[in-house]
């Protein structure tokens, strides 16, 4: 099948009322069909430019045009994994299980000491960036990160197995200016059984 060749917004797995009210109906559908196609609209409109300055023959400023490509992609791809590690407020949150369980006991400790890490490591990424929960390649650690704005390059040496948004425009509207209750919210809303298949499929 021939591929778009530009992005396109995924349709959510939920409604957007299902994670309330860790998340709001508002704050969700805003998220989705106005930042997140934002950056879908900022990623194709480079593509366009750089079509049309490879037809024409014309320069390109490389290190601009590729600097603000990879900030909308990043936002693309960071925020489809983001609504994908979601789920319905009752059925998702709780505790992983399986091999991620394992997983996380063998490098935290425990589950708690796990939450606690990526509690305090989303509610320190300064300014407008992710949390993420990644496995290294090299060594098999499960490591925390954060991102800065959507920018990152490691995609490919660190899989990234669950995120989390904590830019303002992902709760203002719910919590104004408390990133920590929102991080709090967080929790009962992951659907474990994704990040578990997500680890899983490295683990093949
Ligand atoms: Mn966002």
């Amino acid at each position: 099948m021939e591929q778009p060749r530009f992005y396109q917004l995924p349709e959510l797995e939920y409604d957007y009322k299902d994670l309330a009210p860790a998340m709001s109906e508002e704050q969700l559908r805003l998220h989705h069909t106005k930042h997140h196609q934002a950056y879908i609209n900022g990623a194709n409109a480079i593509l366009e430019k750089l079509d049309k300055a490879r037809k024409e023959s014309a320069e390109v400023d490389q290190k601009a045009v590729l600097k603000e490509l990879s900030f909308h992609e990043g936002g693309f791809v960071l925020h489809n994994l983001f609504w994908e590690n979601l789920g319905p407020h009752g059925k998702a949150g709780g505790k992983p299980s399986g091999v991620l369980l394992e997983e996380i006991n063998r490098e935290f400790g425990s589950f708690e000491r796990f939450k606690a890490e990526f509690s305090k490591a989303a509610n320190s990424v300064e300014g407008s960036g992710w949390a993420a929960l990644t496995r290294c390649r090299g060594t098999g650690r499960l490591l925390l990160m954060q991102i800065e704005k959507h920018n990152v390059n490691v995609f490919p040496h660190y899989r990234l197995l669950m995120v989390l948004d904590v830019w303002e425009h992902a709760y203002y509207l719910d919590y104004k200016n408390d990133r920590a209750k929102y991080v709090e919210g967080f929790w009962s809303i992951v659907n474990w059984d994704v990040v578990n298949k997500r680890l899983e499929a490295l683990l093949k």
